[in-house]
């Protein structure tokens, strides 16, 4: 029984089937088109539930077309060059997904014959895949019974549970409720709910499906604790010559985006009051103000001329390759 205008709520769990009914009524109406959800194929539901750990959707799907069309297949994505990999990866940011995905790809290959596991638990076993990366895929490609716990839906299940459940009984609560019949399109439903409708800081309840069944109807919004966003400055040398750019790479033992190309960075701040152009950039708490200013970099290490047609060949930072598109090099 649905709970009607003030009395109280009726457990979560007592309301299960409503609950899935309404879900996937609503799923099946209003769920965004979204380029990954044509195919159930394994290789593409794991390449999209890789690229989308900590990016934007929008950025996603800039990204996941050329990626497939360089890496049709598991086995293209195996016999790769890492540099090729990155190089396709440029933009998204995080570039440890992108080794963990190419490394998966060799298992799957040499170990598994080419045909992904199909369980979450064989899953797990490939590099890059955690709980929910397996439960996503395993549910999703291959129908599995088991349930996913992202931040969506974790802040769906706390307002409507209208409790603060812990790590463990989440995935209890999820497992629970998840409907036998439609693992998959459960799970994607509980995560787009999150997306579109109970987002963290205006939840829009008068549109939810599941309004009657909620503990809390929004009275959690904004509980999420927001982040203070850092601001930095960084400038950048931009030199071209004779169809040619200047650029340098990152050492491979880099913590972070090890082996990556990108724009000599200007370490004497002195010349930089009158910038080519200047432009914003974000890297999760931090935001940057970036100045490219034109001239010759001032002794660079590992850099190396590198002719303007070749550019987009490289795996080149999110940043740079922002500065050489705002530069209309590529
Ligand atoms: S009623 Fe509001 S708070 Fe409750 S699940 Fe729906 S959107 Fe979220």
């Amino acid at each position: 029984m649905i709970r009607k205008d003030d009395s109280p709520p009726a457990s979560l769990l007592d309301l299960r089937r409503e609950f899935g009914t309404r879900l996937l009524s609503w799923y099946n109406v209003h769920r965004r088109d979204l380029p990954w959800r044509l195919s159930c194929d394994p290789y593409r539901v794991w390449l999209s539930e890789i690229m989308l750990q900590q990016t934007r959707v929008a950025a996603v799907i800039e990204h996941y077309h050329e990626f497939l069309r360089r890496f049709p297949s598991v086995q293209k994505l195996a016999r790769a060059r890492e540099a090729s990999v990155l190089a396709a990866w440029s933009g998204l940011g995080y570039y440890r997904r992108a080794r963990m995905l190419h490394a998966a790809a060799k298992v799957i290959v040499r170990e598994h014959g080419g045909e992904f596991p199909s369980t979450a638990a064989a899953l797990r076993e490939l590099p890059g895949v955690g709980r929910y990366t397996a439960a996503a895929i395993a549910s999703i490609a291959f129908g599995e019974s088991v349930a996913v716990v992202d931040g969506n839906v974790e802040r769906v299940l706390q307002r409507m549970s209208g409790e603060r459940l812990p790590g463990e009984s989440l995935w209890e609560v999820a497992s629970d409720l998840l409907d036998q019949k439609r693992p998959g399109d459960f799970n994607q439903a509980m995560m787009e709910l999150g997306a579109t409708v109970c987002t963290p800081r205006a939840p829009a309840c008068l549109t939810c499906p599941v309004v009657e069944m909620c503990a809390t109807r929004g009275e959690l919004a904004g509980s999420a604790t927001g982040v203070r966003q850092r601001k930095r400055e960084i400038n950048y040398v931009l030199d071209c010559q004779n169809g040619r750019v200047f650029l340098v790479q990152r050492a491979r033992d880099a913590s972070l985006m090890a082996g990556m190309w990108e724009l000599p960075e200007v370490a004497n701040r002195n010349g930089v009051s009158n910038p080519l152009f200047t432009l914003r950039h974000s890297i999760t708490v931090t935001d940057y103000t970036v100045r490219v200013i034109q001239g010759q970099p001032d002794g660079a290490k590992n850099g190396r001329w590198i002719s303007k047609s070749r550019v987009t060949n490289l795996a080149l930072t999110g940043l740079a390759r922002k500065i050489l598109r705002a530069a209309g090099i590529i």
